[in-house]
């Protein structure tokens, strides 16, 4: 399973001189809502006037609840003082928290910010996370036992921090790790500055939510849609003979493929796109109407990074029949990983049927595939020979599973490399496009998802090639 590291290692401070003894620093002073008298000499703090206006402004949205987001930004030295420069800020809408009572950071939230961190990083590769704001409404500037902890557990860097806001009294405050504990800073200073580097970067993000949520930091409105959705470009204009159309894919919700092609991004580089020839081939499959768990607050997500991203095996077939977006419930990772468990024989494997909806997300135009439950082998498997073993699972469920087969599931220490011999069972059994096989490597009896493996078959090619890029584990919130 993927830990995502949220503190950098061994980060230097970067050496130039800080604001107050820097010209390309202007009007550095101490905000009204700070009225410290002392400036701490620990760890120096400014904060781009930019984003001190955004967090109060985002603070006063709502007084009623706790609000919050991250701050990043640069760490610096001058003359052996560490001082750190708070360029950019990501609001976290208040939809994400489920507890009124009190900011609860998601882990969604984590990966918008791992996103948008690596956008800005693009240009400005010093960015770091720099820790978190929340406020306080009407109960003043201290840290509570859970903000502490908080910061302790993953902000505890000589350069990050926690700053509370205190929306109703006005009052803002700085806290960092001092040792083992929490202290307050002593005062902070914002500034303005005429170089775009000291200041709010252009960002980018993925999720619409983020992205209306802090409009107001440019954020750039043109990237709004998850993820890309690339569309087929032939290679060259004749496409194989193989080739069927089919206009209509779906009778329920009357979803023309071409008409959703329309409406996906081409890359810029690709060549035109010739619709005509390009109809994507799905065969008749029932998409149910739903919104994707991406966009639903009752659902947290997990992006998956795929090591062995998945590629089509020829060039021939280098299209996408249609976005497959994966969504893989959590409770399935712990089910496979109690059956590994209890497993006499680890050299067989865990073998399963992946059951689940092939569903559709008209507002966002998405088509994905969410792996909802397993149907494993009823015995010990007799022989390794994955052929047989999906062949008697199949017969045993298969006819009851219908709609429902979205693939399988191998869990394995020794996943074969390469992955051909197992294109032939699965190309024998599934031959709907949307269909894949997963083949997951185990580690210390756990699933390493960020390797898995998956493979699907084309029938209209007769290849078997592997399509899938998008993985996401999911689970309900509430
Ligand atoms: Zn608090």
């Amino acid at each position: 399973m993927k830990i995502r590291i949220i503190r950098e290692k061994k980060i230097e401070a970067q050496r130039f001189k800080m604001p107050g003894r820097n010209s390309d620093f202007t009007n550095v002073h101490q905000p009204p809502s700070n009225p410290s008298k002392s400036f701490s000499s620990t760890l120096n703090v400014f904060i781009c006037r930019q984003v001190w206006e955004s967090i109060h402004r985002h603070a006063e949205i709502d007084m009623s609840i706790e609000m919050g987001g991250a701050l990043l930004g640069l760490y610096g030295e001058d003359n052996g003082q560490p001082f750190i420069l708070v360029t950019d800020v990501l609001h976290q809408p208040p939809q994400y928290s489920a507890d009124p009572t009190m900011v609860r950071f998601t882990r969604q939230f984590y990966d918008d910010v791992e996103y948008y961190m690596d956008q800005l990083k693009a240009n400005n590769k010093d960015i770091l996370r720099l820790g978190l704001y929340h406020t306080h409404p009407n109960y003043g500037v201290f840290m509570s036992r859970t903000d502490e902890q908080t910061l302790k557990g993953i902000f505890k860097a000589p350069y990050q921090i926690a700053m509370v806001v205190d929306p109703v009294k006005r009052e803002d405050g700085v806290f960092m790790m001092s040792g083992q504990k929490v202290t307050r800073q002593q005062g902070f200073k914002i500034y303005d500055t005429p170089k775009p580097e000291y200041r709010l970067h252009q960002g980018q993000t993925l999720n619409p939510l983020i992205a209306r949520y802090n409009a107001h930091l440019q954020l750039d409105p043109h990237r709004q849609i998850t993820p890309k959705i690339p569309v087929y470009t032939p290679p060259n204009s004749t496409p194989p003979k193989t080739i069927k159309t089919t206009q209509n894919i779906d009778k329920r919700s009357k979803i023309s493929l071409r008409q959703a092609q329309k409406h996906t991004t081409t890359p810029p580089n690709s060549p035109t796109t010739n619709t005509d020839k390009t109809k994507m081939q799905v065969k008749r499959l029932d998409f149910i109407p739903k919104i994707c768990p991406l966009f639903n607050l009752r659902f947290e997500c997990r992006t998956v990074t795929l090591r062995k991203y998945v590629r089509p095996v020829k060039t021939l077939v280098d299209y996408y029949e249609f976005p497959m977006m994966l969504f893989f419930e959590q409770a399935l990772v712990q089910q496979l990983e109690k059956q590994w468990h209890h497993l006499q024989n680890k050299k067989m494997g865990v073998l399963a049927l992946l059951l689940g909806n092939s569903c559709y997300d008209k507002s966002q135009n998405l088509y994905f595939l969410e792996l909802t439950s397993l149907q494993n082998e009823d015995q010990m498997p007799r022989s390794a020979n994955l052929y047989k073993r999906l062949q008697l699972l199949l017969k045993d469920h298969g006819l009851i599973l219908k709609n429902r087969l979205l693939g399988w599931v191998f869990l394995t220490e020794n996943v074969p490399q390469p992955l051909y011999p197992l294109y032939e069972p699965h190309k024998h059994f599934f031959k709907q496009k949307h269909q894949m096989g997963m083949i997951v490597k185990m580690q210390q009896d756990h699933m390493q998802m960020e390797d898995t493996q998956i493979i699907a078959y084309d029938p209209d090619y007769q290849k078997a090639f592997e399509y899938f890029q998008h993985l996401f584990l999911y689970r309900r919130v509430y």
